[in-house]
């Protein structure tokens, strides 16, 4: 019944998604605390769990719904301002441990993250100056490898 619920929501969300600013990186981060509270409340049985994930999820519909997307944007650069790199960090180090430890002591390689769309890019080390062009966006810069 509650999974239903969650579902529901979350097609919801998706619609929305569409027509205004959407499920940026703040609205993913308050989607994945109220869930987690929803799934700590299923465990515990503690109605304050899931007291606490309604009001992130009621939270995030607030900002997806919300009209004031200039506002909205606002606050999410804000939060990628101080928790990007907390955000970049982990997908680098998820990167790092899917090319298993051998590639993190790796001399032939350096990895940069694409300013754009934070992509994880893998370049041969030793090359100078090099033009990087990220594939995934397309938006180029240069580095010192
Ligand atoms: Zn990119």
């Amino acid at each position: 019944m509650l999974q239903k619920y969650i579902t529901m929501l979350r097609e919801d969300i998706k619609e929305a998604m569409g027509r205004r600013c959407g499920l940026d990186e703040l609205n993913n981060l308050i989607m994945l605390v109220g869930f987690l509270y929803v799934v700590a409340a299923l465990f515990t049985k503690n109605k304050i769990f899931l007291l606490l994930g309604a009001a992130f999820v009621v939270l995030c519909y607030l900002r997806v719904f919300s009209k004031n997307v200039d506002k909205r944007k606002r606050e999410n650069d804000f939060y990628m301002r101080y928790m990007g790199k907390v955000v970049l960090e982990a997908r680098l180090l998820k990167l790092m441990t899917r090319m298993k430890c051998k590639s993190i002591l790796d001399k032939e390689y350096v990895y940069f993250v694409c300013d754009e769309c934070h992509q994880v890019i893998r370049v041969p080390k030793g090359k100078n100056k090099v033009n990087i062009r990220c594939p995934k966006c397309n938006h180029t810069f240069v580095k010192r490898t």
